[in-house]
């Protein structure tokens, strides 16, 4: 009932404008080194809230229909970053049961069975057996894990001292926290791919996220051309379809990408590409900057509401607790 009124409430200013969810993980359980991603259930409730009082579209038909203003009132577009295993085996078969279309975008340097850096820095500190860590590395000195919110804490210390290093310089100090601190065992994350050829059969729209997942601000143009060109080729061939779609690493305005790298990415041939600036799709918004939004909420009516604060405001107030990447 609340939920319909909420909806009946919207009607003025939801029209003609998308909101376009950003998504990660889907994990099996919860999980409380990444309490930002959803679970399962989570991700149920969701999508079951999605398809119940919302319109969801594939990005590239909603973007077309924003166009010629026939875009259904309350439509939302999904998507998953980065090219998650759990996209395929947690996600794909809840999308499919609520008849949801998506978009996962893929980093390809990733796909060989290495996990991503942030993971392996979380995974370490999850699962390393020891009261007293080595972070010298990372400039945090010896640190006690005397609980799982220290852990939790430290891994996105290190997350953050090492997010804007060169990707070498990036992957290199994590071998070493591994090294200095002896070694877990790791589970893979990330699609092979041959399943990012599955999930694009499946109906998912598979999109480019770059290679090695650099912050493109700040590279040179022939060095984004390369980054980029290398993931669209080989997520071509894994998918036998042209790829229109891509999704800026990190991808804050700003601090992140800026309007040379959106020039870069429209060179190269996409349709489309989304930041992670909160906020919606309108007809006059930037296709090379679409802002998208991360849903947080506990409850199904504070998610709801806060789909339609998005829509009602230009960026979502309260900020996004998110982790962008
Ligand atoms: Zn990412």
């Amino acid at each position: 009932m609340l939920h319909q009124l909420m909806t009946l409430l919207s009607l003025p200013f939801s029209r003609n404008k998308l909101s376009i969810l950003n998504y990660h993980q889907v994990l099996e359980k919860p999980d409380p080194l990444r309490p930002w991603e959803p679970d399962r259930a989570k991700f149920d409730w969701h999508m079951a809230l999605l398809s119940r009082h919302f319109q969801p579209l594939p990005l590239i038909e909603a973007l077309d229909r924003i166009e010629d203003g026939t875009l259904p009132a309350r439509a939302v577009c999904v998507t998953l970053d980065d090219g998650y295993l759990n996209n395929l085996d947690v996600a794909l078969p809840i999308l499919n049961h609520y008849q949801i279309p998506a978009t996962v975008f893929v980093a390809t340097a990733f796909c060989d069975g290495d996990n991503m850096w942030n993971d392996r820095i979380i995974d370490l500190l999850a699962h390393l057996k020891v009261d007293v860590i080595d972070l010298e590395t990372a400039g945090l000195g010896h640190c006690t894990l005397d609980s799982i919110s220290t852990r939790r804490k430290l891994a996105n210390q290190i997350i953050s001292q090492f997010k804007y290093l060169a990707v070498e310089d990036r992957l290199q100090k994590v071998d070493e926290l591994y090294a200095i601190n002896g070694s877990i065992s790791e589970t893979r994350k990330m699609l092979r791919p041959e399943e990012v050829t599955t999930l694009s059969r499946a109906g998912i729209e598979i999109g480019c996220h770059t290679h090695n997942h650099p912050i493109l601000k700040g590279m040179t143009p022939d060095q984004q051309r390369e980054e980029v060109g290398r993931n669209k080729a080989l997520l071509e061939a894994w998918t036998g379809k042209p790829v229109l779609g891509f999704a800026y690493p990190n991808g804050r305005f700003g601090k992140d990408i800026d309007t040379e790298n959106l020039a870069v990415i429209r060179e190269l041939g996409f349709r489309y590409a989304v930041s992670t600036d909160a906020g919606y799709t309108a007809r006059d918004s930037n296709r090379f900057a679409l802002r998208r939004f991360t849903p947080w909420d506990t409850s199904a009516l504070k998610f709801h509401a806060r789909m339609l604060l998005n829509l009602w405001a230009n960026a979502t107030p309260g900020g996004d607790r998110s982790k962008a990447h």
